[in-house]
């Protein structure tokens, strides 16, 4: 099966369980991944991508969310394997291509599965050299890129104006990370991010300036269609 269609260039590449990964495919030249889904799911990454009808070296590059092992987890891989150019935001970039240590997570809420996945998280490295490193303010395969600190410093969200489309990674979710049992937009888990507080202030500052969007594709989650900033508002009003 090809992968699902979401909106305009948009797919969702299928069969992924822990985090999703997604297409954008504007045509030869000019195709990208969001994100590129956890080591463990690596085959059914490979899979999903034979079902595009491209090969992935036709890929232009992949854009990361931020560093986590469950969304950057195959950046290195693709690009060795591949030669697929890999783009970061500067701050989750230095920890990526390993000129920076990442902050540890501290998972003090007593969840004891968050507890035990912020310590894999923490024991996990996840290293790629990153050809182009971003910064908040700019354009690449029609996606603005907002920095939006918290969740981990390089953190971004990126903004589809064509398609009305947000892809937020895990600084707003579509659903509880990591089994995503429970569907539903909600903030990030404090156990699994560096300053929860500094991704809820990140959020408040993106709606606050007015960026439109009605689409949120998540890292975790189903795409919310149609009212996501609508429903953005109240979640983010109720923190
Ligand atoms: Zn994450």
């Amino acid at each position: 099966m090809r992968p699902l269609h979401v909106t305009g260039p948009i797919h969702r590449l299928r069969g992924l369980v822990v985090s999703n990964v997604w297409l954008l495919d504007g045509g030869r030249g000019d195709r990208w991944l969001v994100d590129t889904g956890h080591p463990i799911e690596r085959l059914t990454l490979l899979a999903g991508l034979r079902r595009t009808g491209f090969s992935p070296r036709e890929l232009s590059g992949v854009l990361i969310t931020h560093r986590h092992c469950d969304h950057a987890g195959n950046a290195g891989f693709l690009r060795r394997e591949f030669g697929v150019p890999i783009l970061a935001h500067v701050s989750d970039a230095a920890v990526l291509a390993g000129r920076a240590t990442k902050a540890r997570l501290q998972a003090r809420s007593g969840d004891r599965l968050a507890f035990l996945l912020a310590q894999i998280e923490n024991l996990t490295t996840t290293s790629t050299p990153v050809d182009r490193e971003l910064e908040g303010g700019d354009v690449v395969a029609g996606l603005e890129v907002h920095h939006a600190p918290g969740h981990t410093a390089g953190s971004v969200l990126y903004r589809h104006a064509g398609t009305a489309s947000l892809l937020s990674g895990d600084t707003l979710l579509a659903a509880v990370p990591p089994l995503t049992l429970t569907q539903g937009m909600c903030l990030p888990h404090p156990d699994y991010s560096d300053d929860r507080d500094a991704a809820l202030a990140a959020l408040r500052a993106f709606h606050a300036a007015g960026h439109a969007y009605r689409n949120l594709l998540s890292g975790h989650g189903r795409p919310i269609l149609g009212d996501a900033r609508e429903r953005a508002l109240a979640l983010i009003a109720g923190a």
